[in-house]
């Protein structure tokens, strides 16, 4: 009934082979199918589940606005106090707008960027992801890489002309960009941390190199903290590279599993949006109260005292111990981890792994046969090279070994086909 199986590709198994499992349940960091089978898993509905699945509190949250009414097309509290903890926790935000997808988010930054500075082009960086509007959806990363599709049919060639590409964490390149458009770039429009060509890192100095550029041509500076925002600190990678954007798009655990987007930013530019100014922007279940104490419950979770410092060291042990599988496996020339916190990835490509054009000589054939695996041994990756893992804080130390112990069988499956 459904188009190809799902409703949303990443879910296929397109690039591993096979037919997904479907999901009757899942807690913790346990998620079960319809068949009884129970895996460990780093999907996290791809990015929300940093308490893992079904957490107590947050469902208790989501039940009691629930009985209150699930929407009602006008203000509520819940969207006020999310949106507080929002500016609190990131210095460059006094002004929050929700909305109900990180793709949406992306496509009212992107509006706000061009209305603000005057100007139409964007710079996006190949291998970048963020989400399927039109004029984003060039060299995206993730789905798009997986299944091979650089872009998609059905965009008109107009509307990604002013979509300006670059390699990521190459800041030449970006300031060639700027140089080739000067005068006409809106923004740059990044993921701080590539989460959607696998992970990779910025490299030191990238992310100050952009901020430099836009103060330089007058450009706003984006950042797509869809994966990133809450993720790697309060503050998202901002907090944690020491830099402010311009504007910043959020999702995923900021809505504690239900449907959300966001954007933040300064009060006069975020002012500019409707009906405080002219840039218009609208959603029947923007600000969903459900959506709402869904998010609060969960962001009060994280600002539990070593709350990222536990879930630091979960994730570097799980690094530590698929390095290791790595060498045992004699694979450390052909393939790699890359993380940032909670978000990681193994390469079946030589390190280092900086850029899309690194990330894409991975070995997708071993990927694949690492993947079935794991998933054979219990544990649940994202199906795709593409994809990022992610820990959550119910992954336990037990969770983690019987990982690492999944990942060495598994690697050894890969690296006869390397
Ligand atoms: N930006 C980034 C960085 C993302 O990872 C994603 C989703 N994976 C999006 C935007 C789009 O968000 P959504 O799927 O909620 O539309």
């Amino acid at each position: 009934m459904l188009v190809g199986g799902v409703n949303s590709p990443v879910r296929a198994f397109a690039a591993v082979g096979g037919t997904p499992p479907v999901i009757a349940k899942a807690t913790g960091a346990k998620i079960t199918d319809l068949d009884g089978n129970t895996y460990i898993d780093y999907v996290g509905s791809f990015g929300p589940a940093i308490l893992g699945h079904a957490p107590q509190q947050v469902i208790t949250a989501i039940c009691k606005a629930a009985r209150s009414g699930t929407s009602f097309g006008a203000p509520t509290e819940g969207e006020t106090q999310l949106a507080e903890t929002i500016a609190a926790a990131f210095e460059s935000i006094e002004k929050v707008r929700f909305l109900s997808s990180g793709t949406e988010a992306v496509m009212t930054a992107v509006r706000l960027a061009r209305a603000a500075t005057g100007r139409d082009k964007i710079i996006k960086c190949v291998g970048g992801y963020h989400g399927h509007a039109d004029a984003m959806l060039v060299s995206a990363g993730s789905g798009a890489t997986t299944l091979g599709v650089p872009s998609s049919p059905g965009i008109p060639r107009p509307v990604t002309a002013d979509t300006l590409l670059v390699e990521y964490n190459d800041p030449e390149a970006a300031a060639e960009a700027f140089r080739s458009a000067d005068g006409q770039v809106a923004a740059m429009l990044v993921e701080p941390v590539a989460g959607n060509m696998g992970v990779v890192p910025p490299r030191p100095g990238y992310l100050t190199g952009l901020r430099t550029l836009c103060d330089k041509h007058g450009a706003i500076l984006i950042f797509d903290e869809v994966m990133t925002g809450f993720r790697l600190a309060l503050g998202g990678a901002q907090e944690l590279f020491d830099i402010d954007a311009d504007l910043t798009v959020l999702g995923k655990i900021i809505g504690g599993g239900l449907p959300v987007g966001a954007i933040g930013g300064p009060a006069k530019l975020m002012g500019k949006l409707a009906p405080q100014g002219p840039v218009y922007q609208a959603g029947t279940l923007s600000g969903n109260p459900v959506a709402m104490a869904a998010g609060l419950a969960t962001l009060e979770a994280l600002r539990e005292e070593g709350f990222y410092e536990q879930l630091e060291l979960r994730s570097a042990r799980l690094q530590a111990g698929l390095e290791g599988a790595l060498k045992d496996a004699a694979l450390t020339d052909r393939a790699c981890v890359n993380r940032v916190g909670s978000m990681l990835c193994c390469f079946f490509a030589p390190p280092p792994v900086e850029h899309y054009a690194a990330a894409i000589k991975s070995n997708k054939p071993a990927f694949a046969a690492y993947f079935h695996e794991m998933l054979d041994s219990g544990v649940y990756l994202p199906p795709s090279q593409f994809e990022a893992m992610f820990v959550s804080s119910a992954h336990g130390d037990d969770d983690i070994d019987m990982t690492i112990q999944a990942a060495s069988k598994s690697l050894a499956a890969a690296a006869k086909l390397m």
